[in-house]
């Protein structure tokens, strides 16, 4: 991830990262990254491992970017315990997130500054969070928070390479339009040696993201669009056929979103 993040940087896109929970979903994002010739970002969360169990998933996504013509980072997204971001890096995922974000500010960066110790053992890239980006990833109640420049900072300061910023983002889908926190990511820049990362992509509009992104934002997630169409294209009882609907489902989400993040023809 940490490459991937460094040439988005020097070509001033977003690398879009996928939530997969699924092998359709894995086929996909897989195939519009390589008919976008695009390097990209699979992940899953650890709120969704007790429907997808890490130790099934997680072969089949490093296995889909081994085969892949393009560059594909596997990811731990939202990792909340040590014990699941151990056994990520054992499995061989390329980076992990480390949420701290709803601990003291103190306790995010001790549990933060443990993550990148284990990480920097596999070569893994760290990806931390700072404010926090409203709801939980399966859509639980959080009150979204604004990121602290000062904090953001000192998160920086541990060696991570990404840092999800609360800038009034949450996750699932918005009720009313987000109010967008612009003049943080104005204020970071040039401050972080940590790509900024944009959580709760799924509802913002293209000239939101256009704008994000030339403000610096690296590495943009989407999920709740992912799962919606799958879950939409299904119908009927012929499995097979909605195997194949729910990848091309997701193939297309991600086409679309690859291009407004700049990603086509990067790989
Ligand atoms: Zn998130």
């Amino acid at each position: 991830m940490r490459d991937l993040l460094r040439d988005a940087e020097a070509g001033g896109y977003a690398v879009g990262a996928f939530s997969v929970a699924n092998m359709e979903c894995i086929r996909g994002v897989l195939a519009a990254a390589e008919a976008c010739r695009a390097p990209i970002i699979m992940q899953i969360a650890e709120s969704r491992l007790p429907h997808s169990p890490l130790y099934l998933i997680a072969p089949m996504m490093l296995a889909a970017a081994r085969h892949a013509s393009v560059p594909v980072a596997v990811h731990l997204d939202h990792g909340k315990t040590l014990g699941c971001v151990r056994e990520a890096l054992e499995l061989g995922f390329t980076s992990v997130m480390c949420d701290g974000s709803d601990l003291p500010i103190g306790d995010n960066l001790s549990l933060t500054a443990e993550v990148v110790k284990l990480a920097k053992a596999s070569g893994a890239a760290v990806e931390a969070e700072v404010g926090r980006v409203g709801k939980s990833e399966e859509g639980g109640e959080a009150e979204e928070k604004i990121a602290s420049i000062d904090d953001c900072v000192r998160m920086d300061g541990l060696g991570i390479d990404a840092l999800a910023v609360g800038i009034g983002n949450a996750h699932g889908l918005y009720a009313a339009a987000p109010k967008l926190r612009y003049d943080v990511l104005e204020q970071l820049h040039g401050r972080l040696h940590a790509s900024p990362v944009l959580h709760g992509g799924s509802g913002l509009s293209d000239e939101q993201f256009r704008k994000l992104i030339a403000l610096g934002m690296r590495k943009v997630n989407i999920a709740t669009d992912i799962f919606m169409a799958q879950a939409g294209a299904c119908e009927g009882t012929d499995i097979f056929k909605n195997i194949r609907r729910s990848s091309d489902a997701v193939c297309a989400v991600v086409t679309r979103y690859i291009r407004l993040f700049g990603g086509e023809g990067r790989a």
